[in-house]
């Protein structure tokens, strides 16, 4: 039922004007929505030279693996699944150095957290990705009944990936119900692919191709006023927002973690136009431990 109500909020978008007038009036009316985030591990810990370009050699730093729980009167969604329950036997295909430098700790996979506060996963009409690498994509069969929604680009390319950045046996059960997100040509906030998921302006997807092949950000308008942008892997910490600088590049070398990295610069000099532009705007990087502790973690939800 939530499927195919979102389903037809899809159609409508892709056939009707009206999400334009939704895109172009900031005064619209925003239904009700709420998030959470939910921190299902932290990194054992990297400097902070690691994590973006001219990064602190002195300041460490424990990035998080996270999902957002998006809560909406038509149906609540997942943005990324976090680190999932089979992640020992899925991370296993690491290398040594790679099993050090990925190495993780107080990991509590989001499926267990819901189960916890009696969330009823039927509310679940989705899973979004931002991108399927190996840290976003671990939860997803712990919700095999949720279908996965993303840009066919981005399931083809992890079709076809390799680790450290993609582990198949995380989405190869044949019970995976994939759909694919089509993105309008609708500019909103700079981005020119993007899709408003509810047709309300609440909560807009857009494309960050770049570090994966059509990665997706979301822009959350909460009824307060306050709005969000999740900004994927496109930088790892808010360091490269604020000072426009990419992951360093010998991090790149060693284990290829941007899929374009040319193309993901452009994407974090525009992000970091937008937040000069609109500071009221927060950014949050997906793996950012210090804005993520600024934000409502599961079981609280924004207001
Ligand atoms: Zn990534
Ligand atoms: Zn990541």
């Amino acid at each position: 039922m939530k499927l195919t109500l979102f389903r037809i909020t899809l159609l409508t978008l892709i056939c009707c004007s009206v999400s334009i007038s939704a895109f172009s009036n900031p005064n619209v009316a925003i239904s009700d929505l709420k998030f959470s985030v939910l921190v299902t591990a932290e990194s054992s810990g990297s400097l902070e030279s690691f994590v973006v370009a001219d990064g602190s050699w002195f300041t460490k730093r424990k990035l998080v693996h996270t999902a957002v729980l998006v809560t909406h009167p038509k149906g609540d969604f997942l943005f990324d699944s976090g680190i999932g329950q089979d992640f020992e036997e899925q991370m296993s295909v690491f290398s040594f150095f790679e099993q050090q430098l990925f190495k993780i700790e107080n990991v509590h996979p989001a499926k267990e957290q819901l189960a916890q506060e009696n969330y009823d996963l039927s509310k679940l009409f989705a899973i979004i990705p931002s991108h399927m690498h190996w840290d976003h994509a671990s939860g997803l069969e712990d919700f095999i009944e949720v279908p996965v929604w993303l840009q066919k680009v981005s399931h083809d390319e992890a079709l076809h990936g390799e680790p450290p950045g993609f582990i198949l046996s995380q989405y190869d059960d044949s019970d995976l119900r994939w759909n694919y997100l089509d993105l309008t040509n609708s500019e909103y906030e700079g981005f020119s692919k993007t899709l408003d998921v509810f047709d309300d302006g609440s909560v807009v997807l857009v494309d960050l191709t770049g570090h994966t092949h059509g990665q997706l950000g979301m822009f959350l308008n909460l009824p307060s006023g306050e709005r969000y942008f999740f900004i994927g892997d496109t930088t790892w910490s808010e360091l490269g927002v604020i000072h426009n600088k990419p992951r360093p590049k010998f991090v790149d070398w060693m284990v290829g973690v941007d899929t374009d990295f040319e193309l993901n610069s452009v994407v974090i000099n525009q992000i970091h136009k937008l937040n000069i532009a609109k500071p009221n705007i927060v950014i949050v990087p997906a793996h950012d431990e210090l804005v993520v502790a600024s934000l409502p973690i599961f079981p609280t939800y924004s207001k």
